[in-house]
Order: structure tokens, then C-alpha cells, then sequence
């Protein structure tokens, strides 16, 4: 299998409207390059320093999407050209975000990274800061950023059912925050699934799918 039959191996089975974030961290350049050949515009890298050194190398229309931990004082790096940060898990992280996209007179779309796997280690809110932070009146300042959504990373385990049980919570998390009405939230993308789970998290509704060793192979 080479790198274009394993992207469409997995394009087959997304429903039209579910997005391929290829995870392309770790990877170099050339591989995101045949990615890109094949077909690839949506690339996730997790670590900031990676994705700026990367960015410039590759075609403009690529879209850039930050699915790892964002520490704010890296943001700035960033601002001009990322198109989702998946992994917002802070207020403070929300208003670095925010001043950074109005320098460069953007408006950054972002996801709240939701906590729903049993591991410790994970970041991300529970479900009651996400709810709080959209219902906070600090939101209706932050002109500049977008919230568009939900990301979760199940528990890494073999067991398919919990796996199954935790999409499931988080897309009636998805569905109930969908209602909040502000300025500058709109709720359509819920980004769940991975190499071993994405086919479990598209048919819990996932819109976007982080799918990395599944393409590039595995990583060391
Ligand atoms: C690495 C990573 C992925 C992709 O993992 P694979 O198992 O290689 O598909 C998805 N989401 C996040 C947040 C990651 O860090």
C-alpha cells in the first residue's frame, strides 16, 4: 500500500460531509509533499515549532490545523496562517488566540478540547467549563476568534465499546452546546477519531477525523 492508496482508503469510507485531517507530525517534509499530491489540503501538526518550520515549504493552499497542547506564549507564531486550533482548553489560551488574530486582522476559528477519556494526562475541559466558558461574558470580547466546535481523544484501549460510549458523550455534549447563542460561536465541526477509532467516531457523528500512522505509517 503506498501513501496515496491508504489517504484513499480512508476517503472511501468518510461520509462526504466528515474532513480528513492527515496528522502529519513527526513526518518530513517530502511525505507531506506526496500527501499533498494525492490529495491532502487538511494537515495536523501538534507541535508549533514543527508546523511554522514546515508551513513555508509547502503549497499556500493547505489548511494548517494545531491539534496539540498550545502554549500561549507560542500562539504568536502561528496567527498568520493557522486555519483551526483543535485544542483550546483554557480562557486564557482563548484570549492569547484572540489578540494575536486581530494583529493580524484575522478571526482564528477553534475548538473546545473536551476531557472525555479516563486517563489522567489528558488536557482539556470537563463539561461544565466548556458549558461556562460559552455562557461567560468575557466571550463577547473576543472579537477575533471563533468557536466552531468540539475535539475529544477517546481512551486509548482495545475496548471498542467504551471507546464508543465516549464519542457518544461527547457528541451529546456537541449537540446540546450547538443550541448556546453568542456572537462568535457556531457550532459545526465535532473533530473525533484517530487511526484506530476513526471508523467508531464517524458513526457517532464525527465532522473531522485526526488520522495519522493509518496514512504515514507508524511513528517511532
Ligand atoms: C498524533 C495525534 C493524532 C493521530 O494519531 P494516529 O493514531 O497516528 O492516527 C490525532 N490527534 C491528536 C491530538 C494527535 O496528537
Amino acid at each position: 500500500m503506498t501513501l496515496a492508496d491508504n489517504i484513499r482508503t480512508i476517503e472511501a469510507r468518510l461520509p462526504e460531509a466528515t474532513k480528513l485531517i492527515a496528522v502529519t507530525k513527526t513526518k518530513p517534509v517530502a511525505l507531506l509533499q506526496e500527501a499533498y499530491e494525492a490529495g491532502c489540503r487538511r494537515f495536523g501538526e501538534n507541535k508549533v515549532q514543527e508546523m511554522v518550520e514546515k508551513q513555508p515549504q509547502l503549497p499556500a493552499d493547505l489548511e494548517w490545523h494545531l491539534i496539540g497542547h498550545l502554549q500561549t506564549n507560542k500562539v504568536k507564531y502561528i496567527a498568520a496562517f493557522v486555519s483551526l486550533i483543535h485544542s483550546v482548553d483554557s480562557l486564557k489560551l482563548l484570549q492569547e488566540i484572540n489578540k494575536q488574530a486581530a494583529k493580524h486582522a484575522r478571526v482564528i476559528d477553534c475548538l473546545l478540547q473536551i476531557h472525555i477519556a479516563q486517563e489522567e494526562t489528558k488536557f482539556g475541559f470537563d463539561e461544565a467549563e466548556a458549558e461556562s466558558l460559552l455562557q461567560s461574558p468575557e466571550l463577547e470580547t473576543l472579537a477575533n476568534v471563533r468557536i466552531v466546535g468540539l475535539m475529544g481523544m477517546a481512551t486509548n484501549t482495545d475496548d471498542e465499546a467504551q471507546v464508543r460510549r465516549e464519542f457518544q458523550s461527547l457528541k451529546q455534549l456537541f449537540d446540546r452546546l450547538s443550541l448556546v447563542q453568542r456572537p462568535n460561536v457556531r457550532f459545526q465541526e465535532l473533530s473525533m477519531g484517530m487511526s484506530s477509532d476513526y471508523l467508531i467516531a464517524i458513526a457517532e457523528g464525527s465532522t473531522m477525523v485526526r488520522v495519522g500512522s493509518a496514512i504515514f505509517g507508524s511513528r517511532n
